[in-house]
């Protein structure tokens, strides 16, 4: 069909200019930002529907990103993670993000501390507006279609499903990390990379719970403390991390934003001789023995294709032109507070730009 009418006549096999490999929230941005340029793509999502997993986040509300400037973002966001994504938040900062929502029609809420839901309180608000734009374009979506292999050929990549093949100029993985497995991100991209013969670093729990077998912390399951404190202390007993905010008792530990931005910390920079201390409600709790709640329930993956592997201004490949990453699969997480969704749209935008650069080199 073309443009509501049937081609007649001789059709050539032609490769799809991209290929998205991933419907969550780095598919869906990328997919926008190519359906904005004119740009022909596709997308495969495992799941039967689109960003499963950002249907889940905030408790189902979506803090999307912080309206703060770029460089504050990159300092909450730590090395060596920042420098990485410096290049692709400088061209896509949370203002630009908040604008593009916008313009989809999307009401948005500011809270005192800079983060940024949908007014509706719904993130399916946020989602639906993706898959409205994308529906709009023209964008076409292959659901419940697990890629199972990609693989290069002279003219682009073979990428390949249960039932079909389709031959891609460009191959975008957005497959997400590991944890919450139930909503399609179960390590797929990271064995791709792996097979394309790129590095992977070994992937582990960011922002979870610390397991504590303390029996007043066990009494007060369920009890939160809005104005918590988690400090990470090292082996000299000096504070090298802080994090204020909720702390939340629970039956096998404590949990809450406080607790997970400690955790990341010391899943991020190590965690021998450390110990965290955690104060809420008037109690001091200080965790010597660090167990981290498992992977599966983290809200993000540390971990992933190597930075290394990756140029961080186009986000391709530097051994496989033509491949591209974006959002967690890589090995970067920001802290709680929007960062983590700000980082999959914005390295997003920067593949899909790059892309569309590339193909522009190619035809002239
Ligand atoms: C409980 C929870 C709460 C969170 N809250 C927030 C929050 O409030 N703010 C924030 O910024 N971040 C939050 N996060 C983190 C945020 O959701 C993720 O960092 C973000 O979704 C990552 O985007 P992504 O596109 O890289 O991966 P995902 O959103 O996980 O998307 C990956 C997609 O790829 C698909 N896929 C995987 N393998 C294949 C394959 N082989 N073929 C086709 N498709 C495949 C998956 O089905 C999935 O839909 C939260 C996470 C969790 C778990």
């Amino acid at each position: 069909m073309d443009n509501g009418k049937i081609r007649h006549g001789n059709l050539k096999h032609e490769p799809v200019p991209l290929a998205i490999v991933g419907g969550g929230a780095a598919g869906m941005f990328a997919a926008a930002v190519a359906a904005e340029r004119d740009l022909g793509c596709l997308v495969f999502e495992r799941k039967a529907r689109l960003g499963a997993k950002m249907l889940m986040t905030a408790n189902g509300r979506c803090n999307f990103t912080k309206d703060i400037p770029v460089e504050t973002f990159l300092r909450d966001v730590g090395e060596p993670v920042a420098s990485w994504v410096a290049p692709a938040l400088r061209s896509c900062p949370p203002q630009a993000i908040i604008r593009g929502l916008k313009s989809l029609g999307v009401k948005l809420r500011r809270m005192e501390d800079a983060r940024m839901f949908p007014d509706s309180g719904q993130a399916s608000t946020i989602v639906h507006a993706f898959g409205d734009l994308l529906r709009d374009s023209g964008v076409p979506l292959c659901l419940n279609c697990p890629v199972t292999g990609i693989q290069p050929v002279k003219n682009g990549f073979i990428v390949g499903t249960c039932n079909f093949t389709v031959w891609a100029q460009n191959v975008l993985i957005a497959t997400g990390g590991l944890s919450f497995p139930k909503t399609g991100s179960v390590g797929d991209g990271q064995e791709f990379a792996r097979r394309l013969g790129l590095a992977t670093e070994s992937c582990r729990a960011g922002l979870t719970g610390l397991e504590v077998a303390d029996p007043a912390v066990k009494a007060q399951a369920g009890a939160r403390f809005e104005d918590g404190l988690a400090r990470v202390i090292d082996s000299e007993g000096r504070t090298v991390f802080s994090s204020r905010g909720e702390v939340d008792c629970e039956a096998w530990g404590v949990s809450g934003a406080a607790v997970y931005n400690a955790q990341r910390y010391l899943s991020r920079h190590g965690a021998r001789g450390s110990a965290v201390e955690v104060e809420f409600g008037g109690q001091k709790l200080t965790i010597r023995r660090i167990v981290p709640r498992p992977l599966k329930e983290a809200i993000v993956t540390i971990g992933g294709v190597a930075l290394d592997e990756v140029d961080n201004r186009t986000m391709m490949a530097r051994k496989v032109p033509g491949l591209y990453f974006a959002g967690e699969v890589l090995d970067i997480d920001g802290p709680t507070g929007g960062y983590n969704l700000t980082l999959a749209f914005a390295t997003a935008r920067a593949a899909v730009c790059a892309i569309a650069a590339r193909l522009s080199a190619n035809r002239e």
